[in-house]
């Protein structure tokens, strides 16, 4: 490289669009505004925050400066059971991590220095049964503190934030360099039977290289999980910018295999208890007492998906749970000011980007017709002017669309009139299907 070289420009690329007619929108699914949490540094048995302190305070000595020995090595089993039991009786869905070499302690699917193998087998099969029905299950690479020699399994011997996941070793590095690594962490979660169609980055991982980092997810949740859309969780915002899932790297999408991966945005920080469990957060910081004013009602107004972001260490807050009593008051806030949020899962959201911003949608005469690389499940849209009847044309015979009154009735296989506009809500398939509003 020679120095007068700029360098090269560290944003992702859209890709592919198609046409998609100015008088047909694509709403939220049933127009309703999603919501998801986002569990980060979870993992079985091991308290990642107990082991992983001491090793990034070898690299700075100054920064982690927190009392790791008196936190608890482990978040048990039985704290996983009740919070994931109350999010399920509470609707709740999101993401939650599976560091599969967590803090270099042991591997999820050999061996977890410390407890018996009986444990470990016993916790992943919690996450198994209890966890994946509500929570996509991403790797937080494969250690989240040193990197890993993927070629030998052993962390590099250079003790600097340039071999620590956290920090500088993404910086340079190609997309091949990048999936390689990412199939690395996959391929342990695939060993133990977790599914999986995305990755969460640990601390800093991918920022000196976003457009790598999306590109090598694509590929290696492809390669090792064959998922139809990746995701990946990267970036999150608490200012003005948009928290809407970007749809990138698109392309084939008039093929037989079309592809994608979509960037998932949070729109909180941690305000639960801390990456480390040692900082309260604060309900109102979400939504205060009186329902009118913190970030999720800000994020809410602008119909973007709300995505909460929590360090799965804090929840737990070494047996006190202060994160997890945070959580629980905002999703009673919620409810008492909102009837149309939709939980869903990461993988839930990214699908419906997916189709929503890649759907060629072409008006003729009353015939709306669809080109869908991805179906979705409550694919929505709206078109100008009222109706009588919708009938969606889509693989066998026409099915015509029941209409509903009110807008929360609205679901797959019903329509609604809406302020003189026409709302048809529909499982998408992917393919062609045609929408006859009369
Ligand atoms: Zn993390």
């Amino acid at each position: 490289m020679n120095a007068t070289e700029p360098p090269r420009p560290n944003v992702t690329a859209p890709g592919e669009r198609p046409t998609q007619d100015p008088g047909v929108r694509v709403l939220n699914p049933k127009n309703r505004v999603p919501l998801s949490l986002i569990i980060d540094d979870s993992t079985c048995l091991v308290n990642l925050a107990h082991f992983c302190i001491p090793q990034f305070a070898e690299v700075f000595p100054d920064r982690y400066r927190q009392d790791w020995r008196a936190l608890p090595r482990e978040i048990p089993d039985s704290f996983v059971r009740e919070f994931g039991e109350w999010c399920h009786e509470n609707g709740v869905k999101g993401k939650y991590s599976i560091v599969p070499y967590p803090a270099c302690v042991g591997w999820v699917d050999r061996e977890m220095p410390g407890w018996s193998k009986e444990a470990l087998d016993e916790s992943l099969n919690l996450v198994r049964t209890l966890m994946t029905p509500d929570w996509d299950i991403h790797p937080e690479m494969i250690s989240h503190t040193w990197v890993i020699d993927t070629r030998t399994g052993r962390p590099y011997p250079e003790r600097t934030s340039r071999f620590m996941e956290n920090w500088d070793w993404t910086a340079g590095r190609s997309v091949d360099e990048m999936a390689d690594y990412l199939s690395y962490a996959l391929r342990l979660l695939h060993n133990v039977g977790l599914p999986c169609e995305g990755i969460t980055t640990p601390g800093g991982f991918g920022n000196q290289a976003l457009p790598e980092l999306a590109q090598g997810t694509l590929q290696a949740c492809r390669a090792v999980y064959q998922a139809e859309i990746p995701h990946y969780f990267r970036h999150l915002y608490t200012d003005d910018r948009s928290v809407s899932p970007r749809v990138e790297y698109a392309s084939g999408l008039a093929g037989s295999s079309p592809e994608c991966v979509v960037s998932i945005i949070g729109c909180t920080g941690d305000w639960f208890g801390g990456w480390d469990g040692l900082t309260p957060g604060s309900v109102d910081q979400f939504i205060t007492a009186d329902l009118q004013c913190g970030r999720l009602p800000e994020v809410i107004a602008r119909s973007e998906p709300a995505i909460l972001v929590c360090h799965w260490p804090g929840i737990y807050f070494n047996g006190e749970k202060v994160g997890f009593h945070i959580f629980q008051e905002v999703v009673r806030r919620l409810r008492a000011r909102y009837d149309n949020l939709i939980w869903m899962k990461l993988s839930e959201i990214a699908r419906y980007w997916a189709a929503r911003e890649l759907t060629g949608i072409e008006r003729r005469g009353q015939a709306i017709h669809l080109q869908a690389p991805f179906g979705t499940p409550n694919f929505t849209l709206e078109t100008t002017g009222p109706a009588a009847s919708v009938t969606l044309v889509s693989g066998g015979a026409p099915q015509p669309l029941r209409q509903v009154q009110k807008p929360l009735d609205l679901a797959a296989g019903t329509w609604l009139q809406l302020d003189g506009k026409c709302v048809a809500c529909f499982d998408l398939i992917r393919g062609e299907s045609v929408l006859q509003v009369s």
